[in-house]
């Protein structure tokens, strides 16, 4: 069946937010595999949590998606290091977590895993890369990724007969437009459409007014002030988790090395 933002819980985000989430559930709606899984995650009753802040994740102690829709996601070659292949949509990002929150396995799915860094993700990237060739976009073979603005939620990248990759998206007649070239190897920082400001640098953010003296722990001052992150500090963040993630990793090899008699660490 055909789905819309009102079969599923939704918080945070404007309006605009709520277009580009009827946008994205449409656009996945053409996608037999994505289908069947947005209509899982209505029996699951998953909140989906709209954010700009480029956080796709699901918290499966909230049973929450927390969905960026204007985060698309560059892929990264895998095997020849040639950089950027082409880029998946914010839905396909929106239909990863989703995969994640209908994982009746998830939580035991936190072995680690070299390529994916979990398990639980190697099993979502197989199933938002069955979604992504049902769809025309690239696939990815790692948990890896970086982000590109977009603002229209299923904007991606697509091969042309001639072998180029375009910019395409579904526009409001459901049909596919092409919107820009994309050059193998880029990393471009927003999707190439002239009316979408990249999000403005925190300097532009205005900040909240000091607060009252004898009132500084005042928690509206304190949520008002709150500045997003800029793409570079999500980099460095993004940085710190791999690094985790990757001692977690070895941490786990080096326990099961120790149970293989002879082999050193
Ligand atoms: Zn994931």
């Amino acid at each position: 069946m055909a789905h819309t933002a009102k079969d599923f819980v939704v918080e945070g985000g404007d309006r605009d937010d709520v277009d580009r989430l009827n946008q994205a559930l449409a656009y996945l709606d053409q996608s037999p595999t994505a289908n069947a899984v947005m209509q899982r995650l209505i029996a699951t009753k998953t909140t989906i949590k709209i954010n700009h802040e480029d956080d796709d994740s699901y918290q499966s102690d909230s049973n929450t998606i927390n969905w960026d829709p204007r985060s698309g996601l560059i892929a990264i070659d895998p095997v020849d290091n040639a950089g950027s292949i082409g880029v998946g949509s914010a839905a396909l990002g929106l239909a990863h977590e989703a995969v994640h929150a209908t994982d009746e396995h998830f939580a035991d799915e936190q072995a680690c895993d070299i390529d994916y860094d979990f398990v639980a993700e190697r099993q979502a990237v197989e199933v938002e890369d069955k979604i992504a060739q049902e769809l025309g976009e690239p696939q990815r073979y790692n948990h890896g990724g970086e982000t590109v603005w977009v603002n229209n939620a299923t904007e991606h990248t697509a091969t042309d007969n001639n072998g180029g990759i375009n910019w395409v998206e579904r526009n409001p007649d459901g049909a596919t437009e092409v919107v820009g070239v994309f050059k193998p190897g880029s990393y471009p920082g927003s999707a190439p459409m002239p009316e979408i400001p990249p999000p403005p640098p925190p300097a532009d953010v205005p900040t909240a007014p000091a607060a009252p003296a004898g009132n500084s722990a005042s928690p509206q001052f304190q949520a008002t002030a709150t500045t997003p992150e800029s793409p570079s500090t999500l980099v460095a963040e993004k940085l710190l988790q791999a690094r985790a993630s990757a001692r977690t990793c070895l941490r786990e090899l080096e326990q099961q090395a120790d149970l293989v008699p002879g082999l050193a660490r």
